[in-house]
């Protein structure tokens, strides 16, 4: 039973604006790549931002607007892409930063698409189904100008879910007057959905730890791993990284984290989060932890699987982890990147850590463009072979450059979609 409580010192700057990240992280790998004035200009920036404020009927008769937005950053090398958020703090640049990552991470991977965020500003944890539905129809009907299979994919991310996906897939099929399966992804499988999308990004997460641990010659059985946020991606880690013989000894959610350094039952763990929805008060833990305590652990490896900016000049000098696999997007400033560079903590970065999840969303879109449906362990095989060479590229690359790995990984991105634009040419 949890029997004490361990805080952080509150932090002491505001955080650092995502999109401001987003550009400053773009800015350092187009000075390594020694990048065209003009092509720089033209990818710093989003491509289009789309801001609607849509009226929703709520459970009590009321009527209650809501601003939701959908920005695509690039959408040369193919539709744009990326999934939608619902969260209180949402913003327009918080989503403009989300959908630049999305380009760079489906240029890494190799996948023809560009990148795109949506997200809609709600606290999904106080409305009912019916709320959450009303919304979503509207909001798809909303952004139908832009979404659709050749134009723009979204997909699950924070508080949203298979279910939200057969929404917006129902609302944009009824609009048309045909099923439109292609329209997102990560849907329930009984429409058209991949086997394996559910799992993916936990997946991607799991593959990427044990080739940071090949290479540093790490055994899991003798690697500690804390990790924060315990939606799809963290619970699946979670789950996973245990399965491969990691020792988890931490974990949080929203409500607060839990602790045991002799590691948690994790089978079990899923099991009371399944039926309580929340780690805390699992009979396995010895200790209840905040978020930013969990961050401060000593254990071998720390996963953030939550929101942006985790890690800053606040905290990066008190992380005890040796690697961090980001789980989450953006969870770190570029000067928490550059304290953890010069104590010698690796990042893995998350447009790699987290691309398990648009990669197995890219299958099911082929897979719906084809309506010919593949094995799950056809889908495993894939991504995990999409991982491991990835990695090997930026690791490449970031040797070559003498740069992190974030740095690497950017290199490899941001080249593909400059090389893209430039043989396309300046339209008219
Ligand atoms: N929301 C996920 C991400 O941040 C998945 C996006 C997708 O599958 O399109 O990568």
């Amino acid at each position: 039973m949890a029997n004490s409580v361990l805080t952080a010192p509150a932090t002491a700057s505001a955080p650092a604006n995502p999109y401001i990240t987003a550009q400053r992280q773009f800015d350092q790998a187009a000075a390594i790549l020694e990048l065209d004035p003009g092509l720089r200009a033209v990818l710093r920036e989003v491509r289009r931002e789309f801001t609607v404020n849509f009226p929703v009927r709520m459970d009590d008769g009321t009527i209650r607007v809501f601003t939701g937005y959908r920005v695509q950053h690039n959408l040369t090398r193919g539709p744009a892409k990326g999934g939608i958020r619902y969260h209180p703090q949402v913003s327009l640049d918080e989503v403009k930063a989300l959908s630049m990552w999305m380009t760079w991470k489906c240029a890494l991977t190799n996948l023809p698409f560009g990148g795109a965020k949506g997200g809609v500003i709600c606290d999904p944890t106080r409305m009912s189904q019916k709320e959450l539905e009303n919304m979503t129809r509207r909001f798809a009907s909303e952004i139908s100008l832009l979404i659709g299979p050749e134009s723009d994919i979204p997909a699950p991310d924070v508080n949203t879910n298979p279910q939200t996906m057969a929404w917006i897939m129902d609302t944009i099929s009824m609009e048309k007057g045909y099923s439109v399966p292609a329209v997102v992804t990560g849907k329930p499988l009984s429409i058209g959905g991949s086997e394996g999308r559910p799992a993916a990004t936990g997946r991607g997460v799991t593959v990427v730890t044990l080739e940071a641990c090949a290479r540093m010659g790490w055994n899991p059985s003798e690697c500690s791993v804390a990790i924060q946020g315990f939606g799809n991606v963290g619970s699946v880690s979670a789950e996973l990284l245990a399965e491969q013989g990691f020792k988890v000894v931490a974990v949080s959610d929203v409500f607060g984290g839990i602790y045991n350094s002799e590691g948690l039952d994790v089978p079990a763990l899923l099991e009371h989060h399944r039926r309580t929805g929340r780690v805390g008060g699992f009979a396995g833990s010895r200790q209840e932890i905040s978020n930013s305590a969990l961050l401060e652990l000593p254990v071998t490896i720390l996963i953030p699987a939550a929101l942006e900016n985790q890690f800053s000049i606040d905290n990066a000098a008190r992380v005890q982890a040796k690697l961090i696999v980001e789980a989450a997007n953006g969870p770190t400033t570029p000067e928490a990147d550059d304290i953890f560079h010069q104590r010698g903590v690796t990042v893995i970065p998350d447009i790699l850590a987290n691309a398990g999840g648009v990669t197995v969303s890219y299958f099911e879109w082929v897979q719906d463009l084809q309506s010919y449906f593949w094995e799950e362990t056809e889908i495993n095989s894939r991504l995990t072979k999409i991982m491991q060479r990835t990695y090997q590229q930026m690791d490449d690359l970031a040797r070559e450059h003498r740069t992190t790995l974030r740095m690497g990984a950017y290199c490899l991105a941001v080249k593909r979609v400059a090389d893209a634009t430039a043989v396309r040419g300046i339209y008219p």
